[in-house]
Order: structure tokens, then sequence, then C-alpha cells
């Protein structure tokens, strides 16, 4: 089974969901600003990945002024991500990574990586800076991702960074995650506890017992697409506020990299 950090998530915040969503694959359109959004971050990821294959980029910021104006800011934010030192450094955008740890292969796709003496992975995200970093470093993509270049290349710990781009704002902003052996080891434990967890679940599941959800009360259900299906619908309005940051908590814990 191939994993991403996108379920990772999922499978940590409720294996139920998991279930439904990649077991059964069950799912309903997001709403219309959703859906603009991951178009709007579809097409940043393309620019930046024609940026960096020197292909031109002109026929599609001038259809978007707003991701042209967008495009500029982050140029002028961040002028040595996009202007390569060709002769010392490895560069790819959408670089793609598989580990395999016990049955599982676990997938990355760096939107661009940049190597020399250090390895740096970088992420552009089409949505505002998250307030809480914590929540950020603890992300499975934040602990996958420099997870399986080390396991995956010379490249030791302490050379490696992931950096997000929160490119959506006239003031781009960032978040950068250094890492060291230690968080090496406590992502591998980490890891395979929830992987061997999957594996028990997975046994169960093959006969007859659903996934495990999350408690009832639970805020994540509030605003989850299967709640009339959990039997979780009937929450008061006392979690609205909840409710709302829970959408994008899930929001974000869902949202896929971009396949060119
Ligand atoms: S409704 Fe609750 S238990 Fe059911 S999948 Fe969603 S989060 Fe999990």
């Amino acid at each position: 089974m191939r994993l991403s950090q996108g379920q990772l998530n999922l499978l940590e915040r409720c294996p139920r969901l998991f279930q439904h969503t990649y077991l059964e694959q069950i799912s309903s359109p997001g709403n219309p600003e959703q859906q603009e959004r991951q178009t709007w971050g579809s097409h940043f990821h393309l620019l930046m990945q024609q940026r960096e294959l020197g292909l031109p980029i002109a026929s599609l910021v001038q259809e978007d002024t707003q991701l042209q104006c967008w495009m500029n800011a982050f140029a002028s934010a961040a002028p040595e991500i996009l202007t390569p030192d060709t002769n010392s450094q490895f560069r790819e955008s959408e670089h793609c990574r598989t580990l395999q740890v016990q049955d599982y292969l676990l997938t990355v796709i760096y939107d661009l990586l940049i190597a020399d003496d250090l390895a740096q992975i970088l992420d552009w995200k089409t949505y505002p800076k998250p307030q809480n970093r914590r929540w950020v470093e603890q992300n499975w993509q934040t602990l996958l991702y420099p997870y399986v270049l080390a396991e995956t290349s010379d490249y030791l710990p302490e050379q490696i960074s992931m950096t997000y781009w929160f490119v959506q704002s006239e003031q781009p902003q960032s978040l950068k995650f250094t890492y060291n052996n230690t968080q090496h080891q406590k992502t591998g434990q980490k890891l395979h506890k929830l992987l061997n967890q999957l594996t028990y679940w997975l046994e169960r599941y093959e006969q007859g017992e659903p996934f495990p959800q999350v408690a009832a009360a639970n805020k994540l259900c509030d605003s989850c697409q299967f709640a009339t299906r959990c039997d979780r619908d009937n929450n008061s309005d006392l979690f609205q506020d909840s409710a709302a940051a829970s959408t994008d908590i899930l929001n974000i814990a869902t949202i896929q990299e971009v396949a060119i």
C-alpha cells in the first residue's frame, strides 16, 4: 500500500476517516470556495514548475493578474529561491521519492529540492500561514519529508531542512524547520507505531470490523463529511466555532500534493 503524508495525517486524526476516504474511496466534492483554492494552488504549482524548467510562464500569469502579483511578491521575498546558483546546486521541482517501511511504500513529492552542501526541501502553500507553528511542526508532512530524504540519500539529518512558503499574499511568509538525528529517531519510532496500528486495523477490517472512530465528543466530527455515516451529526451549536477551526484542520490535513 502506498501512503502519503496526507494519508498518515488522516489515519492519526481519525482511523475511520482513513477507512472512508482511502479504503472505500467515498468522497464528496468540496464547496466552491475549496475548489477555487485548489485550482489556484494547482496553477501556482504549475507556474513554479514551469519556471524551474525554464519554460515560458508569461501566458500563465497574463491570464491571472492576482497570480502575477503574488508571484512577483514571492520573487521579491525569496530571490535566492527563484534565482538559482546553477553551478553548484542540484535543483528539481516536483521531486518524488519513495521509501519502503514494513509493507508500505511511503511516497513524498517535494515542490522543490535544492541540494548542495545542505539539502533544502521547499513546499508552496496557497493558504495563510497558520498561527500555530507547533501544529505545523507535528504535521506528518513536516515529519515525513525530511525523514524520507535522510533515509534515501547520503545527507545527514543535520544537513536537511524543510521550509514552507505561504504565498497567497502580497507579503509571502515562510516557516522553516531544521532537522536532526534525535528528531529522525523519534519520527522513525512514531512511524513504525502508526504503521503497526494500521496493519492491525487492516487485518480486523478484512474480518469485517471497521476502523476505530474518534471519541463521540471530538470536534472533528462536527464538520466531517462522514458525520451522518458515522452517526455523529447531532452535535450542538455550542461547537460552531470549533467546527470552523476543525474544518480548516481537515482541509489542510487532506490537501494532497498537486500532481502536474
Ligand atoms: S464523523 Fe467523526 S468518527 Fe466519523 S470519520 Fe468523521 S471524524 Fe471520524
